[in-house]
């Protein structure tokens, strides 16, 4: 008789739970996306109760930004959380590795506009997470009630969903032209498969032709091949991938990001077709309007 050895457990993922904070500081330096400028980030643990809460460190006497759904402006190519004259751009990936290791009461101080991307991904921010510490949850029952009805929200033929179902659940299709891309399907069960390797390590991607638009409207100033993958159409410039269906994946790391807006996520099966950050957080909009945040 053989007995087939047990399958490694998954790092905890507490995207549902939340309740704990930072054993100790920790600080990353990099580029932002949009602004191209170097930024540094620090994260510092705080007490129950205190939230997510931002400081803008070049802007002294100016309150700290509350990261919640409500802060948010519409933006097609990242989250930004802003508060009368300040903000905080591309905090999604941040957001997301918070989430996965349940921090929910944090202090971030950032010295410019934006997050550093750092490798496009959010596995700097995880491994960072790691190596300085994670307390204890401070209540068990911590999480959120589950959903008790479906919400869709929809525009064209984008759509953003959240459905009833036993465990929290993330499917995500999308559809390029580029054929690179095409068509990618993919479902992530954090119970089941670990954050750390399947979601955080997938890297932000974009089409080459879009980049010098972008750049004439100053954005993706800080955008390179070494931090988001980018396509000509037929290939991809800056192989390998780290996955086959790496820009599903990164679909994926941005929708806990913008969920993870809410603190806990509600244990829910959230789906998403060719959805945008701002379908994203009209979904944790409409979640926290129904109290789940
Ligand atoms: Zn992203």
């Amino acid at each position: 008789m053989s007995v087939s050895p047990l399958p490694p457990l998954p790092s905890p993922c507490d995207l549902t739970q939340g309740g704990r904070t930072l054993l100790r500081s920790l600080s990353r330096t990099g580029v932002g996306l949009h602004s191209g400028q170097t930024t540094q980030v620090s994260l510092h643990p705080a007490p129950p109760g205190h939230g997510r809460r931002l400081q803008r460190q070049d802007l002294p006497g100016t309150p700290p930004l509350h990261l919640s759904p409500d802060r948010v402006q519409p933006s097609a190519l990242c989250t930004q959380v802003v508060q009368g004259e300040v903000c905080a751009q591309t905090v999604e990936h941040l957001l997301a590795a918070l989430g996965a290791r349940g921090l929910t009461d944090v202090l971030i101080e950032l010295d410019g506009p934006e997050v550093p991307l750092l490798d496009g991904s959010a596995r700097d921010w995880v491994e960072a997470i790691d190596e300085a510490g994670v307390s204890e949850r401070v209540s068990p029952d911590s999480g959120p009630a589950p959903l008790p009805e479906p919400i869709w929200i929809y525009e064209g033929d984008a759509f953003v969903a959240a459905i009833p179902a036993p465990h929290l659940q993330f499917s995500y299709g999308i559809d390029f032209s580029a054929p690179a891309i095409g068509q990618q399907w993919q479902t992530w069960t954090p119970q089941r498969e670990d954050f750390d390797q399947e979601i955080a390590p997938a890297r932000t991607f974009g089409l080459a032709h879009e980049v010098e638009s972008l750049r004439s409207r100053g954005l993706i100033r800080g955008g390179s091949l070494d931090n988001a993958l980018v396509c000509d159409g037929e290939h991809w410039l800056n192989p390998p991938l780290r996955f086959a269906n790496e820009p599903v994946r990164h679909k994926i790391l941005d929708l806990v990001g913008d969920l993870s807006l809410l603190g806990p996520i509600p244990v829910a099966h959230i789906l998403a077709y060719k959805a945008s950050h701002r379908l994203h957080v009209r979904l944790a909009q409409c979640l926290r309007s129904r109290g789940y945040a």
